[in-house]
């Protein structure tokens, strides 16, 4: 039932938890303005190969929620946006926007022709920098909105006019500044999401000094087929197949120098990772290194299986350093086999650091009086009545865990939008 009366909904991050906050307070009828500051919807699910627990492609679940974005009339999306203030109360907030640029404008229609006609070239952020694109580019193959984005660094020169001059549909607009935009909204869901820990904290470990340790999110898109070798598991260091591959768990987390906490999602993301592995390479040994295995409720039946693969070592241990040997380009892993009491010394390929999430709210605060836990976590009770968190900004959560507590906080916002 529409309900036109009522105020809007922000809905901020275009992960799939503000995805499912968003979809659900369209579909009983309320207006909602989903925010996202990449240039385009879907968040971390995105950038996976494949999402447990049934290891299908991310497009499964993004592509059903963006045609629910596009068929909805109540839905208003802004890209490459992020909220700069927020002031008043539960049922009468006043927002603003920041609105950057993208330089392409609604009559883009992905045909590729401005790529084509610039030569710079940037690290590509969505593979993690593992390779490079042009500085105009399509985010990535299923991208929505599916519309190419003119990188800021191009924009002023030469290059954004070969852009400009290439596209047959005016869709190249070098003019676009930043905007302001001011909305009144009745409530919050704050769904800004997770980046993965800086790997390159852990000194012990040479992530950045060998280029043959890289971290969990780095092997989703190495092993995805559009990633940065087209889905072939290679050592980023010299494009060789590795021979051996090890997963060290806890890069970082449940110490209280990096990440105290457990992210929860890790074994079951490395489990995963060696199942990419496994099959693409059958000839390949893959080991865990791992300090207890953390796979819940149904997953529990992943970690079965994937303890029937005789090429996958589970090893209960600490690694404590990671060396290089320069010779091979091979990574030497040294710690304790924490159930023998035995010494490990393990040299393998390529090496895997499970990584843990870190809440954007930790680096970058809602611009209100929230309260946070000691990790930068949104709090249950946000503290402030009509702004709710939502997903991975609240926990550390798989998406059907994320979905569900979206979900969840649509009905607050419901609730707190009133009339
Ligand atoms: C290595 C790894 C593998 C994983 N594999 C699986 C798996 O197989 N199956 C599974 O169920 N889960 C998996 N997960 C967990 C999964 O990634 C999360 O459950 C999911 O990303 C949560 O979605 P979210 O919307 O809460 O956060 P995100 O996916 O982080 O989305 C948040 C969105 O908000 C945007 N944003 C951030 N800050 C702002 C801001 N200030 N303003 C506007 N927008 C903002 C971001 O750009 C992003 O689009 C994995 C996690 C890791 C670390």
């Amino acid at each position: 039932m529409a309900d036109d009366q009522a105020k809007s909904i922000l809905v901020v991050g275009g992960g799939m938890s503000g995805l499912t906050a968003a979809v659900e307070a369209a579909e009983v009828g309320r207006n909602v303005v989903l925010v996202e500051k990449n240039p385009y919807l879907g968040g971390r699910v995105a950038q996976l190969h494949q999402y447990f627990p049934k290891l299908c492609p991310p497009a499964c679940g993004l592509e059903i929620n963006f045609r629910r974005v596009r068929e909805s009339d109540r839905i208003g999306v802004y890209t490459l946006t992020e909220v700069e203030s927020i002031s008043g109360s539960e049922g009468d907030f006043e927002v603003t926007l920041k609105v950057n640029p993208r330089y392409v404008n609604d009559n883009c229609t992905a045909c590729g022709k401005c790529a084509e006609a610039v030569e710079t070239t940037i690290p590509n952020p969505f593979n993690f920098g593992m390779d490079q694109i042009k500085a105009a580019y399509l985010p990535y193959t299923m991208a929505y909105p599916l519309r190419y984005v003119i990188d800021p660094s191009i924009a002023g020169t030469d290059e954004g006019k070969k852009a400009a001059e290439a596209c047959a549909y005016g869709a190249v607009d070098l003019d676009q500044r930043p905007e302001t935009v001011t909305l009144n909204v009745g409530s919050i869901v704050w769904a800004a999401g997770w980046d993965p820990y800086d790997a390159a904290q852990l000194d012990n470990y040479g992530f950045g000094a060998y280029p043959n340790v890289i971290t969990n999110v780095m092997m989703e898109r190495l092993a995805a087929a559009d990633g940065p070798t087209g889905g072939q598991i290679v050592r980023p260091g010299d494009g060789a197949v590795p021979g051996s591959v090890a997963f060290v768990q806890c890069a970082g987390s449940r110490d209280e120098n990096h990440l105290a906490y457990c992210s929860g999602i890790c074994c079951l993301a490395s489990m995963k990772q060696a199942t990419y592995v496994r099959e693409q390479l059958p000839d390949t040994q893959a080991f865990i290194f791992f300090i207890d295995i953390r796979a819940q409720d149904r997953l529990e039946e992943f970690y079965e299986t994937a303890k029937l693969d005789a090429k996958l070592k589970f090893v209960k241990s600490k690694i404590a350093l990671i060396t290089e040997d320069p010779a091979t380009g091979g990574l030497i892993l040294e710690g304790e086999d924490t159930q023998s009491g035995q010494q490990i010394r393990q040299t393998v390929d390529l090496v895997v650091l499970a990584t843990g999430m870190v809440p954007t709210t930790s680096r970058a605060r809602v611009p209100a009086d929230l309260s946070y836990d000691d990790y930068g976590f949104i709090s249950v009770d946000s503290g402030v009545a009509g702004i709710v968190g939502a997903g991975c900004v609240k926990r550390p959560n798989d998406v059907s865990s994320s979905v569900q507590d979206a979900t969840a906080a649509a009905m607050k916002a419901l609730v707190s939008a009133g009339r």
